[in-house]
């Protein structure tokens, strides 16, 4: 066995990861002139980066754990495909030692750290240990290996509320519990467990304080086989929804050079700890001036583009280097911070449905200019490609750089207002309304922002009102006229318009059932007036509205005000996009009622996977029993009886991917007593 890299010139290199890393991992490899292997299951045949690639093998069907996460299925095509070298991008077997050491034993250079570093840093338990030992500030919590039920309780206890327990092999924010108080103990300690269980394969827990409001602050860490080490400055990943990223910045919004240094020192330390090599992230909590270890992260890190935007290197590049053996490309004196960089993560998810993850075609897209060096667009997807429910629901990283923090946040919001998609909710608006909060603004964020902000950040009433408006003129404009269809955005002023005034059975009066994209159902009557002039009853009261279409523009006019918009109807879904943001509708099916949903049937939330059923067919509950555990974006989300009564009947097994929508679960009302 070799634990060793080996050292010599990659010239084939295998990706062993898909979407928008497998790419952005090709484009800097090409450019060094090496091959590049691409990996594809069933879902990905047709993907981006098997495209790009210059040769890409088939390695199963779509679910990770039959494909990409199948250790012997990629050595196999490693092997197969002659391939030099494997990078493993981040994410599926990134931080998996027995993968590392497979590649390193068939010969090949792994694009990663020593398989002891990743099994170091893989625990979080045994790196706390290990940070300890070599002085670096831990969050206070209990490390050990006792994991007593009672026992760890007890730490929980001692450690005062609020208190975070966490999976010791956990990530992507999966494995957390924050307990406020003594009766959350017992289900946080089992929940956790069952998390880390179940997607890490290991339940051992470890138990901190919560340290309320502070900020995610992580290091860049770089060293080579020589032993050197460098740090490329800091990133803030505060802005976090679930415990999981969503916009991060370089370098950190008010923070001190010397902090900068001081914690870069410490990172580097870290790192020197565990005899590192490669790319790693030493990410700490920043709360009072005062900075607290929380883990390693021994890969390349979703959010690098931001460092390499401040620092002009690619960091893609210095990976390959390190790997073939070659020292650092620069010293630490020879770097240093060029300007702000923020990077927002577009995510196919519902922020108006509590961010659960979505699915569907991209039938439109509009990427933002892109400008070199300024704003860059890492993705994996073009418009017409499916986000299904295999992967990462992760759509694409818009990334920009300004001169100052100033500059870069107003490229940002030029490039968001830019950025449409349609086919699949996304956060988009929701990341347009974020960069707008005065707070963002002033940077002065933490952890909590989503949370506390949260108020600012759904969708506002009166733009919801006016993107009604606008979907009911284009679906009587569009639906009376035949020469219209969905997609294209025809001409008001076209002869089928005028004609489509004079359709003779034409009701006086019809009801739209329309709903917005969180549920919210709403029924419109629309009284035709004119050809393109209707009343609309809404829930305010009635309005008098004329509309035309310019082009793809949409012109409504509404209490004596001319309003534009873009509105794309397809599929049963109406996108409405205007300066103030954008709202999904969907027509309401006619057999859909939310009291029959209530009355007998339970419906899927969001795509994801059954991991537990908490009860049998024939078993009675009550309103709020837990009913079964769906796990959706890496975080369980359980289902809960909205009324009591007795299983009728269960419609999927544990492990089974379940859609939005699918029925799961039938219950029968029982008379209550
Ligand atoms: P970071 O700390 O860099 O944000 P996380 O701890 O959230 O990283 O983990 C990286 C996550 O990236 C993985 O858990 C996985 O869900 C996701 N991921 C892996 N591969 C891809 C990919 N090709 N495209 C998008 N996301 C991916
Ligand atoms: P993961 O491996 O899932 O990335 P981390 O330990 O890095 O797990 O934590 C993820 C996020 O959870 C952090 O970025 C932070 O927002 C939050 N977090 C973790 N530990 C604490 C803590 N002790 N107090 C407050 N927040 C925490
Ligand atoms: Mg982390």
């Amino acid at each position: 066995m070799s634990t060793s890299i080996n050292r010599k010139t990659i010239t084939r290199l295998l990706i062993a990861n898909r979407g928008e890393i497998a790419i952005r991992i090709m484009q800097s490899a090409q450019k060094l002139g090496i091959h590049c292997i691409a990996l594809y299951s069933d879902a990905d045949r047709n993907a981006l980066h098997v495209k790009k690639a210059d040769e890409a093998w088939f390695i199963g069907p779509s679910p990770a754990k039959d494909s990409y996460l199948v250790v012997e299925k990629i050595l196999e095509v490693a092997k197969k495909s002659n391939a030099d070298a494997v990078h493993p991008g981040y994410g599926f077997l990134s931080e998996n030692a027995e993968f590392a050491q497979a590649i390193m034993d068939a010969s090949m250079a792994w694009v990663g750290p020593p398989v002891a570093a990743i099994q170091a840093m893989g625990s979080k338990i045994e790196s706390k240990k290990l940070m300890e030992a070599a002085n670096v500030p831990l969050v206070p919590g209990y490390h050990g290996d006792n994991q007593d039920e009672a026992f760890l309780s007890e730490e929980v206890r001692k450690i005062g509320f609020p208190v975070l327990v966490k999976a010791s092999a956990g990530g992507g924010g999966k494995g957390m519990r924050v307990i406020e108080s003594e009766d959350e103990i017992a289900a946080a300690i089992a929940a956790s467990k069952r998390e880390g269980l179940n997607s890490f394969g290991d339940d051992k827990l470890l138990v901190e304080k919560y340290i309320t409001r502070p900020r995610h602050v992580e290091i860049q860490v770089f060293m080579d086989e020589m032993g050197n080490g460098v740090y490329l400055f800091e990133r803030d990943c505060s802005i976090q929804r679930r415990h999981q990223k969503v916009i991060e910045e370089a370098p950190a919004p008010q923070f001190s050079q010397s902090m900068r240094e001081k914690m870069g020192e410490v990172a580097l330390l870290s790192a020197k700890a565990i005899n590192y090599v490669g790319a790693g992230t030493v990410e700490f909590l920043y709360a009072n001036g005062e900075f607290y270890f929380m883990e390693m992260n021994t890969r390349l890190q979703v959010e690098h583009p931001v460092t390499e935007m401040i620092t002009g290197q690619d960091l893609v590049a210095w990976q390959i280097k390190v790997a073939q053996g070659e020292s650092l490309p620069l010293t630490q004196a020879q770097l240093s911070i060029n300007g702000h960089s923020m990077e927002v993560r577009i995510y196919a998810e519902d922020p108006d449905n509590q961010f659960l993850p979505t699915t569907g075609r991209l039938d439109f897209v509009q990427l933002p200019e892109l400008i070199d060096g300024k704003v860059r667009l890492d993705t994996g997807v073009v418009q017409g490609d499916e986000v299904s429910p295999f992967y990462d629901p992760m759509i694409a990283k818009l990334i920009v750089w300004g001169e100052d923090r100033r500059q870069c946040l107003s490229t940002l919001k030029n490039a968001l207002q830019q950025y449409q998609i349609a086919g699949v909710t996304t956060n988009l608006s929701f990341l347009r309304r974020l960069v707008n909060v005065a707070a963002f603004k002033e940077g002065t964020v933490s952890t909590a922002f989503i949370e506390e902000f949260s108020s600012q950040l759904t969708t506002d009433n009166q733009v919801k009102q006016h993107h009604l408006i606008a979907a009911v003129c284009q679906h009587m404009l569009v639906r009376v006229s035949p020469g219209i269809n969905s997609n294209a955005q025809g001409d008001a002023n076209s002869p089928w318009h005028n004609m489509s005034a004079l359709r003779l059975n034409a009701p006086a009066r019809e009801t739209l059932r329309l709903a917005y994209s969180n549920g919210d159902a709403l029924e419109i009557q629309v009284d035709s007036l004119a050809s393109n002039e209707w009343c609309l009853h809404l829930e305010s009261g009635a309005i008098n509205v004329k509309a035309r279409l310019e082009g793809q523009q949409l012109q409504y006019e509404f209490s004596g005000q001319w309003h534009n918009a873009r509105v794309i109807n397809h599929d049963q879904r109406i996108w409405v996009y205007d300066s103030q943001g954008e709202s999904e509708i969907h027509y309401q099916q006619n057999n859909f009622s939310q009291d029959e949903e209530m009355g007998g049937s339970l419906k899927a939330p969001m795509n994801g996977t059954l991991i537990q059923l908490d009860v049998t067919v024939g078993q009675s509950v009550s309103t709020g029993d837990s009913l079964m555990i769906m796990e959706a974006m890496k975080m369980e989300h359980a289902i809960k009886a909205p009324h009591g009564g007795v299983v009728k009947s269960i419609t999927f097994a544990v492990g089974d991917l379940v859609g939005g929508g699918d029925i799961l679960i039938e219950l029968e009302e029982v008379d209550a007593s």
